[in-house]
């Protein structure tokens, strides 16, 4: 079965039934994924309930979007009674003791739940390789990263492991594992989609979205999942829009913003060429390229990496083995049970953060630094303000190349962090935000896809649904599927 939309026609008309579906998953699954470790859990037995439960619901003639459709989950959203790791070891054994509200709409919906995917720990990361229980491997490569943080949920749905998967992105941890396994990521507005029940990394920028196969599938899942929530203050009260109608829209009157030093320094010599021949398709179909400069821009990685240690010094503060996370024994007074819980408990990237954040907010430096990083996001900001008076959409890469190495970059932190150059922004400043597969570029003999982003104004995940749709419609690189 190739997206959500066709398999939601298929059950409708009774040609499969979601038992079938799921269990379709399940023995792929169980086949492939020792070697691709994109799961960090399977619940065979609840999915299988659901699909039965959803079976007997088409059956009574109900219908609904997602009725019946397998789908993973990262393993940082709170799924009731199931372990929920966020790959760290301080959450080994942990059991969520409630749903997140996602969950809880996908449940009501009949979606079925397959399993929760891997992840860097606490979302830290760019490639997966930060979880405590092991690297996912990219479905196109398997000597490659499949991206991060939802490096899980991106090679799950490359391989064709379930029909959909849920991702977060705080500073592209949807789009960027989007693009390095040839996939659609949306990253919805701040506040779009309830984060109630998401284990915080940085709360000023926690989003939840899909991971799909198509533009459609994530408007579809964005659909359902979006919404005000009580329990997130935080939730936007701008309704939530028909996603639908732009699918059709096409490229004509599109006001397309680029920032032509994007495309310079720094960018893979083969995703130049392309870029070059993607703004010749948008011209060609009728949108209009108009050049944007946005000056505070090129310092979201810097920002981010103030204000996001900050926040994780804070969020990561409440795992202290009493509260929250599991407890070290043998420890003879509070300091020492302190020091082993959270010193076992966490690994290399979270201390890291952990001690950038507690340095960044202390006494005398906090003006320098967390201050003066939230008074330049307030700059960049307003930048996306002015450049939306003018463009509907910007145009960007969404990684500065293909997937890479496992291994090549995981002792280089500020590599990695690099790798955020194009994402940053959009979520510093809340953003809607797109990556769709943009092609293919060879590297070593070997074709890898990689992805085009495209950012919206706030609120306006319409903007971002068009232009992707539009795009996906001339290229189809989506039908193309790795070789497993
Ligand atoms: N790569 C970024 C980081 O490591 C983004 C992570 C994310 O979006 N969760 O912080």
């Amino acid at each position: 079965m190739f997206s959500v939309a066709s398999a939601r026609q298929e059950l409708d008309k009774g040609n499969v039934s979601s038992l079938e579906l799921t269990r379709a998953c399940l023995a792929r699954l169980q086949a492939i994924d020792s070697e691709l470790h994109s799961c960090l859990l399977v619940d065979e037995k609840g999915a299988l309930a659901a699909a039965a439960e959803a079976d007997e619901r088409l059956r009574k003639g109900e219908r609904g979007s997602l009725l019946g459709i397998p789908y993973l989950v990262k393993d940082i959203l709170m799924t009731k009674g199931l372990r929920t790791t966020a790959a760290s070891k301080i959450l080994e054994n942990y059991i969520a003791p409630y749903d997140a509200t996602v969950i809880r709409k996908l449940k009501k919906a009949g979606a079925v739940m397959l399993g929760k995917t891997n992840l860097d720990e606490f979302a830290h990361g760019s490639s997966t390789e930060n979880s405590a229980f092991g690297p996912t491997k990219n479905p196109w490569d398997l000597s490659r990263v499949p991206g991060g943080s939802s490096g899980g949920s991106a090679a799950a749905m490359a391989a064709g492991l379930c029909l959909f998967a849920l991702g977060t992105d705080t500073g592209g941890s949807i789009r960027q594992p989007a693009s390095f396994c040839n996939l659609v990521g949306l990253k919805p507005s701040y506040g779009r989609v309830s984060r109630f029940g998401l284990l915080s990394m940085t709360s000023s920028t926690d989003t939840i979205g899909p991971l799909t196969r198509t533009v459609e599938d994530a408007a579809m899942v964005l659909e359902l999942i979006a919404g005000r929530d009580t329990k997130d203050a935080t939730t936007l009260s701008v309704p939530v829009g028909d996603y639908h109608l732009p699918l059709s829209q096409g490229f004509k009157g599109l006001k397309i913003g680029v920032i032509p030093s994007y495309f310079e320094d720094g960018l893979d010599e083969g995703l130049r060429t392309e870029a070059i021949r993607a703004l010749e398709i948008f011209k060609k179909e009728g949108a209009e390229i108009i050049n944007l400069d946005l000056p505070y821009n090129q310092y979201s990685v810097p920002v981010y990496y103030v204000i996001t240690p900050s926040e994780v010094s804070s969020n990561l503060a409440r795992f202290d083995g009493i509260g929250w996370g599991r407890a070290e024994e043998g420890a003879d007074n509070l300091l020492s049970f302190y020091k082993a819980t959270r010193g076992h408990g966490f690994g290399p990237e979270a201390k890291r953060r952990i001690m950038l954040g507690t340095f960044a907010l202390s006494a005398g430096y906090a003006e320098a630094y967390y201050k003066k990083a939230q008074a330049v996001r307030e700059l960049i900001k307003l930048d996306f303000a002015q450049a939306f008076q003018k463009v509907e959409v910007i145009f960007t890469p969404t990684s500065p190349h293909a997937a890479f190495k496992l291994g090549e970059q995981v002792n280089n932190p500020l590599a990695m962090y690099l790798e955020d150059i194009y994402l940053a922004g959009a979520s510093l400043a809340g953003l809607p935000a797109i990556s769709v597969p943009g092609g293919f570029t060879e590297i070593d003999g070997q074709e890898l896809p990689f992805g085009w982003q495209f950012i919206g104004p706030m609120a306006q995940e319409a903007s971002v649904l068009r232009a992707a749709a539009a795009w996906e419609k001339i290229n189809n690189y989506q039908e193309r599927r790795p070789n497993l």
